[in-house]
């Protein structure tokens, strides 16, 4: 982490043509994709729905040509993964992120990218980087309690949540150090936390007001380290978005639209910096969110108390995954049957509405497109509101000023207002495409394939390669 100034890479600033690329610069000049069994294990199928086209074009791989060189350094296959918090798919198009947009044409674009469920932020990064549903790698929700644990996460609580009990799976950045390569990772959750017994070889822990341009630099020291030293895999989140799309409300804001400007800057500060080592064509940079976001309206909330009398109210011991209702009974009565009454109790709520906007479920008959059932953490009784709509008491809101959160995200993740960005250039991408929609744990594979690395389990379908259209 503290190399002399002579193995750094010194940026060109005046002269970029002193540099010649002398690896692979381009898509064009690799091999057709290669078809290697990567050995994942799908666990579940059902993303298959989704792509029943023909997988076409896809990425490159690079395990024949493993080094790169940029005129005065070697590089492996590297992958900078960013995250952009809550950032809504749509939002691209308001030209407001006009680096995105030039990544797009230089690199490919994915019409969306499907968040697993629930769309909510510790969920969805730990699927980004394990490849697994929620219900598969645990962190269900940002707050939830685990009865064979008797203990409960909560995100903001690090003495807690830094528990490496909590977290299952294996996220890329402990596949690459276990397979002998570097890895960096700055604030994406769950990278203060050990796996296996290894943590990522470099980390910055969780803090608030370190601005966007602070990481990028934090990823160009570790770019510029030497060979032996310099990270493979760079993981970077940014939360700036998501917090002024639940402050602000996510459309046509110019608030929200600010921050989303002011991470696409970042991002061209980045892009600009490896320009400038001539590492365009030798470093993938790959731009996703974790879920988009519905603007709520104090003419979309269900008062919940209207119907449910205080004697069924006092059976709510706990309500997870916000802004779903994961309701688990008071502990010290019997579970079932007060399963039973608060179901009866929502059906009653369904039932006294024209339009309910919102359907209950036992938790044994959530429908299995949202692969949220098989875990303990999972609450018994989920009552799941329609996009931009809240399920409260009057005692969460008395009206008379605008409700807050004015964006809330978490709903069916199927739904447009959830949908997440992809955006992605570099060696390993074809430029000025469109991938086929896909659901978000597929880039663990893709990011593993870029890396040569063999994979953990994980409930990918696609192998590693995404449908590109042309
Ligand atoms: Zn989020």
């Amino acid at each position: 982490m503290d190399p002399t100034e002579s193995d750094r890479i010194i940026p060109a600033t005046t002269n970029h043509t002193r540099y010649q690329s002398i690896g692979p610069t381009g898509p064009e000049e690799q091999a057709s994709p290669v078809q290697h069994k990567v050995g994942a294990v799908a666990l579940v199928a059902m993303a298959v729905l989704l792509f029943s086209g023909v997988v076409v074009c896809g990425l490159t791989a690079t395990d024949d040509r493993p080094f790169f060189n940029n005129g005065t350094h070697a590089f492996a296959p590297t992958v900078i993964f960013i995250s952009l918090d809550g950032t809504v798919n749509q939002d691209l198009e308001f030209h407001i992120t006009p680096v995105l947009s030039a990544m797009a044409d230089n690199g490919v674009r994915a019409e969306y990218m499907t968040p697993s469920f629930p769309p909510i932020t510790f969920p969805n990064h730990w699927s980004l980087v394990t490849g697994l549903y929620p219900e598969a790698h645990g962190i269900v929700g940002n707050y939830f309690y685990d009865a064979n644990l008797n203990d409960s996460f909560y995100y903001k609580s690090p003495d807690k949540s830094w528990d490496s009990k909590w977290w299952g799976g294996e996220p890329i950045w402990i596949t690459a150090v276990q397979q002998n390569k570097k890895s960096g990772v700055i604030m994406w959750p769950g990278c203060s936390t050990e796996i296996n017994g290894v943590r990522p070889s470099y980390s910055v822990a969780f803090h608030d007001h370190v601005t966007a341009d602070d990481k990028v630099d934090q990823v160009f020291d570790w770019i510029d380290l030497p060979l032996e030293d310099r990270p493979q895999f760079i993981g970077m989140y940014v939360p700036e978005v998501d917090q002024s799309g639940h402050a602000n409300g996510p459309y046509a804001n110019e608030a929200s639209h600010f921050s989303l400007h002011l991470a696409d800057q970042s991002i061209g500060r980045l892009l600009d910096g490896l320009k400038q080592r001539n590492l365009t064509d030798i470093v993938n940079v790959i731009v996703v969110s974790d879920h988009g976001m519905s603007a709520t309206d104090s003419s979309r909330l269900i008062y919940y108390d209207d119907v449910l009398t205080q004697q069924e109210l006092d059976l709510i011991w706990t309500i997870e995954a916000f802004p779903m209702l994961g309701i688990r009974p008071r502990l010290d009565v019997d579970q079932d049957k007060a399963v039973e009454t608060l179901y009866q109790a929502f059906r009653r709520l369904y039932d006294s509405l024209e339009t309910p906007h919102f359907k209950v479920y036992k938790k044994q008959d959530f429908p299995d497109r949202f692969h949220f059932r098989d875990n303990v953490r999972i609450p018994p009784l989920l009552v799941l509101p329609d996009p931009g709509w809240n399920l409260i008491t009057h005692k969460d809101y008395r009206g008379g000023s605008p409700y807050q959160p004015r964006g809330v995200h978490g709903y069916d993740n199927l739904s447009p207002e959830s949908r997440a960005i992809f955006v992605a250039q570099g060696p390993n991408f074809p430029k000025g495409k469109t991938a086929t929609p896909f659901w978000n744990v597929e880039l663990y594979n893709v990011m593993s394939r870029i890396l040569n690395l063999k994979p953990a389990s994980n409930n990918s379908t696609l192998n590693g390669i995404l449908d590109i259209s042309e």
